[in-house]
């Protein structure tokens, strides 16, 4: 009988990426990979260090497992594994620069052999800890030559290094043989793949297009200073989503010079112009911090307008959380924890009313939808290449499929539809 792992990652795309990396490694030594802890003998958590809230996520992850399974092995990888050691009841903590050696190590260090393993239990339907099953993601490249002062990733994942771009070619072609339909392409600082190769991500893109296209391209998060003008180009081919997450973090142009970013707002605001004119329907999406170090009610004032202005289609708003050993964390004067909350709530409030009125713009659209799985509710939850979540009832087995679908009324958080066919 194989040995039997279980594996789930807190906080961003890239985490879940090297996690379905460490599944396929796993396997490819002969494990097998379960969907619920409770069936394990080992459980892996790739952990996340991007706040304080994903910290303590990952802590508490590490310490469910172990109680939901005591009998299983712990291994906490990641960015926290770089630095929580002590806050991890792990048995393996592994830190990011080894995490590819993770399967020769878990089998160094732990006796896994030695366990008193007991029958797998009934298989649970894919959580947290699954394969994603329906828009697999590539990672392209790790680290981040940047030096954002609220930012610990680039100190926890090193400098920019790039994925070979065969090696990429290939993944998205495994994954397009498999039968999926959508491919994410993901990373640290994904505008930066190739400064390190002589490669580019405006050349690596058309590459995936002609070689082994899938039907549905995705980039995620793009930093503003990554996008020219020539990079609009690519949208004429219809299989790139028209979706740009672009991480903006604050509409102030003082804050944003705290936070060490390199654009001011009147720059972002061109560049989504620009966007907008290109792409028609782009759906753009951004990052935002309320309550960095030393903003006042009237920087807040300033950039909660602006957001405003831009009318994203979707915002992940963080209250700021102090990371040690980055800049940001020893500056002067920090916004009270309640203020940060406060002005947070204010950010998503705006950013609610955006979304919903970019969403309405699609009622009685007629759009492809990726469809992923049923609800607690029983009703099917899928994506357009907008990002925008569409629900509808079916007798179907809609998971993978992507369809034709009318979207016929606003929901909280999305749109319902009625598929309608098998999309061309
Ligand atoms: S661009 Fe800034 S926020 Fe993003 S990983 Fe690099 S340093 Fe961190």
């Amino acid at each position: 009988m194989s040995l039997r792992v279980y594996l789930e990652s807190v906080g961003c795309k890239l985490n879940q990426c090297e996690r379905d990396a460490l599944a396929r490694q796993f396997t490819e030594a002969g494990y097998d990979v379960v969907r619920c802890a409770e069936d394990a003998d080992l459980c892996v958590v790739n952990t996340c260090a991007v706040t304080h809230v994903a910290a303590r996520k990952s802590r508490q992850r590490v310490r469910a497992l172990g109680r939901a399974n005591p009998g299983a092995r712990l291994v906490a990888t990641g960015c926290y594994a770089g630095i929580g050691e002590e806050g991890l009841s792990a048995d393996l903590v592994v830190p990011n620069d080894r995490k590819e050696a993770l399967v020769s190590l878990v089998e160094a260090r732990l006796d896994l052999w030695e366990l008193d393993r007991g029958p797998a239990g009934p298989r649970a339907d894919a959580g947290e800890g699954a394969i994603s099953r329906t828009r697999p993601m590539v990672k392209i490249q790790d680290g981040c030559d940047n030096a954002c002062t609220y930012c610990i990733v680039h100190v926890l994942r090193g400098k920019q290094r790039s994925q070979p771009r065969a090696e990429i070619l290939a993944q998205v072609r495994e994954w397009v043989r498999q039968g999926y339909h959508e491919v994410v392409l993901t990373g640290v600082h994904v505008g930066s793949y190739g400064r390190d190769s002589g490669d580019g991500l405006f050349d690596l893109v058309c590459a995936i297009l002609a070689d082994s296209p899938p039907e549905r391209l995705r980039l995620s998060s793009i930093e503003p200073w990554d996008l020219t003008p020539e990079f609009y180009a690519l949208w004429e081919d219809p299989r790139l989503c028209r979706h740009l997450h672009l991480p903006l973090q604050s509409g102030c142009d003082a804050v944003l010079s705290r936070m060490n970013r390199h654009y001011s707002a009147a720059e972002f605001a061109r560049l989504v112009t620009q966007a907008r004119d290109a792409i028609p329907g782009l759906a753009v999406t951004t990052d935002l911090i309320a309550g960095f170090p030393g903003e006042t009610e009237e920087e807040h004032g300033a950039s909660a307008a602006f957001v405003e202005g831009l009318a994203f289609a979707r915002a992940h708003v963080f209250a700021y959380s102090e990371r040690p050993g980055t800049p940001a964390a020893d500056m002067p004067d920090p916004v009270d924890p309640p203020v940060r909350q406060r002005r947070a709530r204010e950010l998503r409030e705006i950013a609610r009313r955006s979304g919903e009125a970019f969403r309405r713009g699609f009622v009685g659209q007629t759009l492809a939808v990726l469809w992923e799985a049923r609800g607690p509710d029983g009703r099917w939850s899928g994506l357009t290449d907008h990002y925008v979540r569409v629900y509808a009832d079916s007798d179907e087995d809609l998971a993978n499929a992507l369809r034709l679908t009318r979207l016929t009324a606003l929901e909280p958080g999305g749109l319902s539809g009625i598929v309608v066919r098998t999309s061309g």
